[in-house]
């Protein structure tokens, strides 16, 4: 390890972003390292590069640019780097406390306390990812359920829909529309905030909140029941699972979104996951769903085959106030996280056409029979299933571990230092996406982006960490905007034994994906291929539905300067390979994308992808959803015409049939 005057030598000859590449994982992995690049080196290291030192000396302006949008927040944070003086970050700190003047307060709504309900006129709306826009007529920020119930009861009155928003990380179109009521669970500060803010519960709002309210046995094992408010944050229960006065190392979920600034609303609407064989959907956790109904009404649903069509619903029953979920005790996590070369990890299936840029040299048939045998293992027997790709490396990530650690050696992971490492780390690469590395080829903003994720990810070490933190093992995600298309594809039975699941669909989706992107002129890849391992789901709209042997859960995520068309033509091709396969018996499989990502726009085996999802991929499951709504309207005392003031373009596109 040099000292700061040699890094500074080499960022000036290499440039910081080839420094990085070369030896971020020296940088990263130590606390010398983390020193030589954190606070004011910063600042020396981004000076040092003759193509960011503009940005490191220019006082920037306070005025937010059309290339990066500095909130207070962000002016904040690059104060601290060393990178803008602090009386920029103050004054404009005092121009964002101006904007929340904008912030109402209700003449007529009322919250529980009789206070006003906030809401903001005609805000134009957008989703983290950029790929959603609108301009609702009224944004409202409620803190209680009477908030809620007096808002949809006047969002009926004068004739609005109304729609809710977490941290706005669905890339789908399924928020509000012009014209008519959005309602933000969270704060929009809070939410376009970066780099993430990540506020504890609110006391004072009554939709945050974690309560232990039952037990409940379930296959063998006693779990507990716990109330979650539908605007708590995946940070703040990872907290509370923690916390000697919350959950106290007692309780976990056995799976999550990996990402922390995720509210619960917004992962069970659209039906998200985590990994592993053993596991099935978030929505699937779900034993109660709170929500204000079409009448302004608090409703619950307990029913155990109603709650399959209440959770995952897309919001369409109206606002959840809170979910009651299932944990399961808490356990250790051993991860034993490994960067083998890129045949190894998930190798290549029998006869395919490895593309000639991944070297397969020294690589024999007994080291890839071996590596088969070792990645089955992998899908068939780990609590959790996870490989990653970051485009045009020769290795790969693979994060497949069991729950098998002791509690004694169990540790807090990341740890603090280690997290605000990843926050910064994260940041830094987001500006430097929308500066400097903009005017570079994509080829070379995707092998800078790959070489830094893999030398800031852990390799050959062993960590027991409570699962809950397991769960979410990389943090500072909200700081770094990309675009993300998932599929879920059914795992085939085998042709040999139809009981036996066929893992070699896994091989081949991931492989396809690598042949694509080297046989390509252009270079829309720029952040990863991730395929994770789960189960199936009882869901009733979830897209692991009916997935007997599991599901290959795969995606791949590029950054905002990806040309939208080149995006776009990309995510066709995906699409079209991972909609093309086939089980034993000649049909194809039943691969649908995941409802929050991107979808939209494609065609899918020939036709709109709305007409696809409608007509054919959910065609036997869109019954039993219009007959839950139905009996769930009913025991409201409404009727499914009355759900369509919690709908938007697209759903009725989808769903128009469950309204009739
Ligand atoms: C970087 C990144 C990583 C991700 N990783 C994963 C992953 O590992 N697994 C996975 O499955 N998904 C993943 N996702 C997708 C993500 O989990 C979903 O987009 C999720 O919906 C986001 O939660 P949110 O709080 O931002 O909700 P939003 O995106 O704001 O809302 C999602 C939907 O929920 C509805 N909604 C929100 N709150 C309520 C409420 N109170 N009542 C009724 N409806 C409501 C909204 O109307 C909207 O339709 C990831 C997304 C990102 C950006």
């Amino acid at each position: 390890m040099g000292d700061l005057e040699e890094l500074v030598e080499d960022v000036r000859a290499r440039g910081l972003a080839r420094v990085f590449a070369a030896r971020g994982r020296e940088l990263v992995t130590s606390p010398d390292g983390l020193r030589l690049i954190a606070g004011g080196n910063l600042r020396e290291l981004i000076r040092a590069d003759p193509e960011l030192r503009p940005f490191a000396d220019d006082p920037v302006s306070p005025k937010p640019t059309p290339r990066l949008t500095l909130t207070r927040r962000t002016l904040v944070a690059l104060a601290a780097a060393g990178l803008l003086e602090s009386n920029v970050a103050v004054s404009h700190g005092a121009s964002m406390r101006d904007a929340h003047r904008y912030v109402k307060h209700h003449p007529d709504l009322r919250e529980a306390d009789g206070s006003p309900v906030w809401y903001v006129d005609a805000a134009g709306f957008q989703n983290w990812g950029r790929t959603v826009r609108n301009t609702p007529a009224m944004t409202f920020v409620p803190r209680t359920k009477h908030g809620v119930r007096e808002i949809v009861k006047w969002a009926r009155a004068n004739h609005k829909t109304v729609r809710a928003a977490g941290y706005r990380h669905s890339w789908s179109d399924v928020f509000s529309a012009d014209g008519q009521v959005l309602i933000s669970m969270l704060p929009p500060e809070v939410v376009e905030t970066l780099p993430a803010v990540e506020p504890p519960i609110d006391p004072q709002n009554r939709l945050q909140g974690i309560q232990l309210v039952g037990r409940v046995r379930e296959d063998g094992v006693r779990k507990a029941l716990c109330r979650i408010g539908a605007a708590t944050t995946n940070e703040q229960f990872r907290r509370w699972c923690l916390d000697e006065s919350g959950g106290a190392w007692k309780w976990t979920v056995p799976l999550n979104v990996i990402m922390v600034e995720i509210t619960w609303g917004g992962s069970n609407a659209p039906i998200c996951h985590g990994a592993g064989l053993q596991h099935k959907t978030l929505s699937d956790l779900v034993a109660e769903v709170e929500f204000v109904n079409a009448r302004g009404e608090l409703q619950t649903v307990s029913d155990r085959r109603l709650v399959r069509t209440a959770a995952g619903c897309f919001g369409l029953l109206g606002i959840v106030t809170s979910l009651t979920l299932k944990l399961d005790p808490m356990t250790y996590a051993a991860l034993r996280p490994e960067s083998p070369r890129l045949a190894l990890a998930v190798p290549p299936p029998a006869g395919f056409p490895v593309p000639r840029a991944v070297d397969m040299r020294k690589v024999s048939r007994a080291d890839l029979k071996r590596a088969t045998r070792r990645f089955i293992r992998h899908c068939e027997r780990d609590y959790y299933a996870e490989w990653f790709w970051f485009p045009y490396q020769e290795n790969a990530w693979v994060n497949c571990w069991r729950n098998d650690g002791a509690r004694e050696d169990a540790q807090p992971y990341p740890s603090e230092e280690q997290t605000a490492m990843q926050q910064m780390g994260t940041f830094l690469v987001q500006i430097l996406t929308d500066t400097t590395w903009a005017r570079l080829p994509g080829r070379t903003q995707a092998e800078m982006f790959a070489s830094l994720a893999m030398a800031g990810l852990p390799s050959d070490v062993t960590i027991v960490t409570p699962l809950i933190e397991a769960l979410h093992f990389q943090r500072g995600i909200q700081n770094f905007r990309v675009r993300d298309m998932e599929f879920e594809i059914p795992i085939p039975p085998r042709a040999d034994n139809r009981r036996r699941p066929d893992w070699s669909i896994c091989q081949r989706a991931w492989w396809d994906v690598i042949r694509n992107v080297y046989e390509r002129a252009d270079a829309p890849l720029r952040v990863a291929l991730e395929m994770r391992v789960m189960g199936g789901s009882r869901v009733t709209m979830a897209p692991q539905h009916g997935n007997r042997l599991g599901t290959c859960s795969i995606e791949i995520l590029t950054n905002l300067r990806t040309p939208a068309r080149e995006w776009r033509t990309f995510m066709q091709d995906i699409a079209n390979l991972w909609m093309s396969y086939k089980g034993p018996d000649g049909r194809p499989l039943n691969a649908r994308p995941h409802w929050a990502k991107q979808w939209q726009g494609l065609t899918f085996r020939r036709r709109p992808a709305i007409r696809h999802l409608r007509d054919r991929a959910y065609a036997e499951r869109i019954p039993e959803f219009r007959a839950g709504l139905r009996a769930i309207a009913k025991q409201g005392g409404y009727t499914t015409r009355d759900l369509r003031i919690f709908s938007n373009p697209l759903l009725d596109d989808l769903f128009g049939a469950v309204f009739e």
